[in-house]
C-alpha cells in the first residue's frame, strides 16, 4: 500500500491545513487502513463482522467512532491472529508495567513515516543544523528508534552514553555531557530528576556540566508547569520541552508555547473518550484511544491505552493546526479513589503550590482503604506544612481524606510507574 506520509513536503503542508481539512484527509487514511486491516488482519475482520461496521463505507469520523474499540488483553488474548502479517523486523515490549506484555513489531516503512514528525517536533524544541544532540540509548521504545534518524536529517550530530536510563548511568551521561558539549538533550524525565536529585554541593553539580545545552525533551512523565520550571532553573538551560507517545502509534510534542503537546496528526488518529465511548469535548478528561494512520508495523484501530488525557480547548499561538493533547496519567500512574481517578500528575499540582515542595518525589499508595474515599500519597523528604497540605488535597481532588507519608531520609527512584502498592512497601510510620 502506498505511504500517504511519503512526502515530506506534504508532511510539512499539513500542518497549515484548516480543521476541517485536516479532518478530511484524516478520514481518508482512516478508510484506507481499515480496508486494509479488514483484508489483511484475522482479528480486525472478525471484530468488525460482529459490529456490523464496514471499512469501505467509512466516510466520517463518526462513522469511525462506531467502530469497537480493543483493549490490549483483547490482542494478548488474540496471539499472533491481531499482527499484520507484513508485521516487519523489529518488535517492541509495551506496558510491561501494567500487566502482560504485548509484542508490537515496526517495520522500516513505519520507522520512516515517524522520524518526520520527530523531525518535526526536534525543530519545535529549537534543533538547529550543526547541534549535537546527547539521545537517549538504548532505544527501548519505537519513538526512540526514530530520534538519530531525525536528527541526522536535520544535519546535526548525534551522541551517546554509555548504559540505560537506570539512575545507576547517571554518571556515565554526565561524562558524555562533559565530552560532547551538546546543545540538545533527549531523555526521560524521571532519570533528569534523579540526576538533578544529586549531591547539591558535587563539584560536578549537574548545571555545571549543563552549560551551552539550550533544549532538554524529556519524555516518560507529563510536565507540571512548576517542574518545567524547577527543571530548567535546576539545569540553567533555555527550555525544557515534554514528548509523548505510546508503543501503539500516538506521538505528540511540544511548541515553544508550551501549551499542551501538538498530536502528529499525520501519523495517529487519537480520540479521548468517556465511560460510555462518547468523544469528550476539549478541556475534559476521559480515555486516550489510539489508531495508528500507517499500515505498516502492527495495526491499531481504535486501541483504548487506559490513559487519562485531555485535548485543550482553543488555538496554539504557534499557527500549527494540530489539536493538543495532554496525557495526565497511564494506569500504572493512577488510582481511584472512591469514583475518581487520581493521577500523580493531579497529586503533583496540588504538592507543588508549596515552592518548597517542588521537585521532591510524590507517589501514590494503592491500599484497601482507597474505596472508600482515602487518598494515601508518599513525599520524599521531612514534613513540611502536613495540615495545610492535606486540606489542598482534600479540596483539590475531592476526596474525603488525604494521609499524607513523609519518607525521610527514604529515597525512592523517580519513575514511570508512580504508584506503590500499600502490600510490597513498609512506608515510615506505617
Ligand atoms: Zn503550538
Amino acid at each position: 500500500m502506498r505511504d500517504t506520509t511519503s512526502s515530506c513536503a506534504r508532511s510539512e503542508a499539513i500542518e497549515t491545513l484548516s480543521g476541517a481539512q485536516l479532518t478530511a484527509w484524516q478520514t481518508d487514511r482512516l478508510r484506507e487502513v481499515a480496508i486494509y486491516a479488514y483484508r489483511e488482519v484475522p482479528f480486525y475482520r472478525q471484530l468488525w463482522d460482529r459490529a456490523g461496521v464496514e471499512p469501505g463505507l467509512l466516510g466520517s469520523i463518526e462513522d469511525f467512532a462506531r467502530f469497537p474499540t480493543i483493549s490490549k488483553d483483547d490482542l494478548v488474548q488474540a496471539g499472533n491472529c491481531w499482527t499484520n502479517p507484513h508485521q516487519g523486523s523489529v518488535a517492541f515490549s509495551t506496558r510491561g508495567t501494567s500487566g502482560a506484555p504485548l509484542l508490537v513489531w515496526l517495520s522500516a516503512e513505519e520507522e520512516e513515516a515517524y522520524i518526520r514528525p520527530t523531525m518535526r517536533g526536534f525543530r519545535w524544541a529549537g534543533f538547529q543544523p550543526g547541534m549535537t544532540a546527547l539521545l537517549m540509548s538504548p532505544v527501548w521504545h519505537r519513538l526512540a528508534a526514530c530520534e538519530a534518524h531525525a536528527i541526522a536529517r536535520l544535519g546535526g550530530r548525534c551522541a551517546f552514553f554509555w548504559g540505560s536510563m537506570g539512575t545507576e548511568y547517571t554518571d556515565s551521561f554526565l561524562h558524555t555531557l562533559a565530552s560532547e558539549r551538546p546543545e540538545f538533550i533527549t531523555t526521560t524525565a524521571p532519570f533528569l530528576l534523579s540526576l538533578v536529585r544529586r549531591s547539591p554541593g558535587d563539584a560536578t553539580r549537574p548545571h555545571k556540566l549543563f552549560k551551552g545545552v539550550r533544549s532538554v525533551v524529556v519524555v516518560g512523565l507529563p510536565l507540571t508547569p512548576r517542574m518545567r520550571e524547577f527543571l530548567r532553573d535546576r539545569l540553567q538551560v533555555e527550555d525544557v520541552f515534554e514528548r509523548g507517545g505510546t508503543q501503539e502509534g500516538a506521538a505528540t510534542d511540544e511548541c515553544r508555547w508550551h501549551t499542551a503537546p501538538h498530536v502528529h496528526e499525520d501519523v495517529c488518529y487519537l480520540e479521548v473518550v468517556d465511560d460510555a465511548g462518547i468523544h469528550v469535548a476539549p478541556g475534559f478528561r476521559g480515555r486516550l484511544i489510539v489508531t495508528k494512520l500507517t499500515t505498516a508495523g502492527s495495526i491499531f484501530v481504535r486501541y483504548d491505552t487506559g490513559d487519562v488525557a485531555a485535548f485543550a480547548p482553543g488555538e496554539c499561538p504557534c499557527g500549527c493546526g494540530f489539536r493538543r493533547l495532554k496525557i495526565y496519567g497511564r494506569p500504572e500512574s493512577s488510582v481511584l479513589v472512591g469514583d475518581r481517578l487520581i493521577t500523580a500528575y493531579d497529586v503533583r499540582m496540588c504538592i507543588e503550590e508549596d515552592p518548597a515542595l517542588v521537585g521532591r518525589n510524590v507517589l501514590l499508595v494503592r491500599e484497601a482503604n482507597t474505596r472508600a474515599g482515602v487518598l494515601t500519597v508518599a513525599v520524599e523528604g521531612d514534613a513540611h506544612d502536613p495540615a495545610k497540605l492535606q486540606a489542598r488535597l482534600r479540596e483539590q481532588l475531592g476526596v474525603a481524606t488525604a494521609d499524607i507519608v513523609w519518607l525521610g531520609d527514604l529515597r525512592v527512584n523517580w519513575g514511570f510507574r508512580q504508584v506503590l502498592d500499600g502490600r510490597e512497601v513498609r512506608l515510615p510510620g506505617s
